[in-house]
């Protein structure tokens, strides 16, 4: 037998270094491992211990013998990576990480302010509060009430298991020399240079929390949002609480084919049954269950090959029950243009992904809910007077592109699809953070493995540093932001053993100047009250999602 990796890899990287015969792949040292969509196990190798079992945070790890039926296909796709001549032959060795053993100043602990709470946040913390033989205190400072960013804001609410992750935030938060400052906006309550009088450095992880525009007539129309906007509304985002979207229509379309625009799709079409199992926030549960909507046509530029959701999510969609996924035959067809530049690198991943694409059902009128997959189609002007009326799009070609990848270039065939609502899924950007230099066509923050960079002086900002999206951009998985975080936590430590952090100038306790935060007891009573309510119907939880009511309850639990 085999262990097999499934849907819910995060990327994590836990289960690499435990496993004895290193059959785990890409290793976050291997080149594919920064876009790697997952990890994938050796089936000819794996000698079926379990190690990997125990670790994996998100209970991703089956042994082929028990993968339920909607698993199956994950056990090609395991064994598909290791086709591929490029990744065959690696080292047996397993890849420990080196643990790097640091020498502190004498008698000094270091104090490190991080700045936001999700997943890169929450793995700088804990790589931080997790080395041997240095004295460590962080404080975690989020603006909103509760924490684990994308997790609770992102993970799409049929996703329990990858929500799992947020249970080694929570073992971080348990780490002697942690506290948690909820409700403080760093720019508002506190400033970045009073973070810098008070720690010897500041990590900021603040994400990605703007979206990209299309740039087209229409895009701002009653009717038409950014999915991201959808997104934060359906997991009950307090910001987006009031939010509306017209779900009359029967058709959405979602512009974008990444794992978001996938998320949307499926939450849009998700029966009742299903979406009650979950957590999502009880306003747009309670829209969702009466929306009118039968059909989302998912929109995508490029072809097959080149689909920006990731195989196991496609895999996934396919084994919603009740949910058709079909396509048009000659659109899933790889073009010649796709064959020579796949030829040319070792990428069978995507000629794989697009062969699955080939196998769904052709598109057939049809009652049920279905996604429709389109590609090769870049939409030119939404339609509408007062509100979405439709989408207007173009066929487009592949041409080269000078990274030698291919884009896509309008042609002059031009179609219109009815439709009430439009959600564009074009990719997150970053914001500039106030006092630092800010990298504006990337939307991240300038940096040398982590630590942050001043173009005009060519410099480092010292005692500053990034991890996470506002880092390297919006890609990845939720573990990727693990092997980020490490490489931003590693330059900070050498630069404080090298002597290079200046000491805090002010040594008062921080939670002196912020009289309203929330702490970890005030988060904890809001996380036990959803729980608690949840558990009577069935729910993982049910979420609060008022500023007034989160406040109002962490109150009553404030430690
Ligand atoms: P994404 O993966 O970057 O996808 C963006 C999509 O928008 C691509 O299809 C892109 O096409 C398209 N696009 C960009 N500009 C466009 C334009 N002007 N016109 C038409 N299409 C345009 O972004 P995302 O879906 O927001 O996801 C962000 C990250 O979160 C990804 O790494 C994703 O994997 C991750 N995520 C993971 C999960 C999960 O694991 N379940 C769930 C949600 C998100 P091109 O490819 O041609 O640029």
């Amino acid at each position: 037998m085999t262990y097999v990796i499934t849907q819910s890899c995060c990327n994590d990287t836990a289960c690499v270094p435990v496993c004895p015969v290193n059959c785990i792949h890409p290793t976050p040292d291997e080149p594919g491992y920064a876009t790697a969509e997952m990890l994938y196990i050796d089936p000819d190798s794996c000698i079926d211990c379990g190690a990997c079992v125990d670790v994996c945070p998100v209970s991703a790890i089956t042994a082929d013998y028990e993968l339920p039926e909607e698993l199956l296909p994950f056990q090609d796709l395991n064994a598909q990576y290791f086709r591929d001549p490029a990744h065959q032959g690696y080292d047996v060795t397993p890849s420990k990480r080196p643990t790097a053993r640091w020498t502190a100043p004498p008698e000094q602990t270091l104090r490190v302010a991080v700045v936001g709470s999700g997943p890169a946040a929450s793995f700088a913390a804990d790589e931080l509060l997790s080395q041997r033989g240095l004295a460590v205190e962080v404080d975690m400072f989020e603006r909103l009430t509760t924490p684990w960013g994308l997790v609770r804001f992102g993970v799409a609410p049929d996703h329990q298991t990858t929500k799992s992750a947020a249970e080694t935030f929570v073992r971080m938060s348990r780490r002697k020399g942690f506290r948690m400052f909820l409700n403080t906006e760093v720019g508002t309550d506190i400033g970045h240079d009073e973070l810098r009088q008070r720690y010897h450095a500041v990590i900021y992880a603040v994400g990605a929390p703007g979206d990209r525009g299309l740039g087209i007539a229409g895009e701002h129309l009653p009717g038409s949002h950014s999915a991201k906007e959808f997104v934060a509304w359906y997991n009950g985002h307090p910001d987006h609480v009031d939010d509306h979207f017209d779900l009359s229509g029967e058709r959405a379309v979602v512009i974008g084919n990444g794992n978001v625009a996938l998320d949307v799709a499926r939450v849009l079409l998700a029966d009742e049954a299903s979406l009650r199992r979950t957590d999502i926030a009880d306003h747009a549960l309670g829209q969702i269950v009466q929306s009118s909507i039968r059909e989302v046509v998912v929109v995508g530029r490029r072809g097959p090959a080149q689909a920006a959701f990731t195989t196991p999510e496609l895999l996934g969609l396919q084994q919603v029950p009740g949910l058709s996924v079909v396509v048009k035959p000659e659109e899933v067809e790889v073009d010649p243009a796709t064959m020579r530049v796949l030829a040319a690198k070792p990428e069978s991943l995507a000629l794989y992904k697009a062969a699955r694409l080939a196998e769904l059902d052709a598109e057939v009128p049809s009652s049920g809910p279905r996604i429709v997959m389109r590609f090769l189609r870049s939409p030119t002007e939404i339609l509408g007077d007062d509100h979405v009326e439709g989408v207007r799009l173009v066929r487009n070609e592949l041409v080269d592109d000078e990274h030698g990848g291919l884009v896509a270039v309008a042609g002059t065939e031009v179609e219109e699809i009815e439709c009430g609502l439009v959600l564009r899924s074009v990719g997150y950007k970053g914001s500039p953070v106030p006092g630092l230099p800010f990298d504006a066509d990337r939307g991240v923050l300038p940096h040398l493995r982590g630590r942050v960079t001043d173009p005009r002086s060519a410099g480092v900002v010292p005692g500053v540093y990034t991890a996470g999206w506002i880092k390297r951009g919006p890609t990845g998985v939720i573990g990727t932001n693990k092997v980020d975080a490490i490489e931003t936590v590693g330059s900070l430590l050498e630069d404080w053993t090298s002597g290079a952090l200046t000491a805090p100038r002010v040594t008062s306790d921080v939670a002196e100047i912020l009289p309203h935060h929330v702490d970890l007891g005030g988060w904890r009573a809001i996380d036990a009250h959803e729980r608690a309510t949840g558990k009577s119907l069935r729910r993982p939880r049910v979420k609060v999602v008022r500023l007034e009511e989160q406040l109002e309850i962490a109150r009553g639990g404030a430690s």
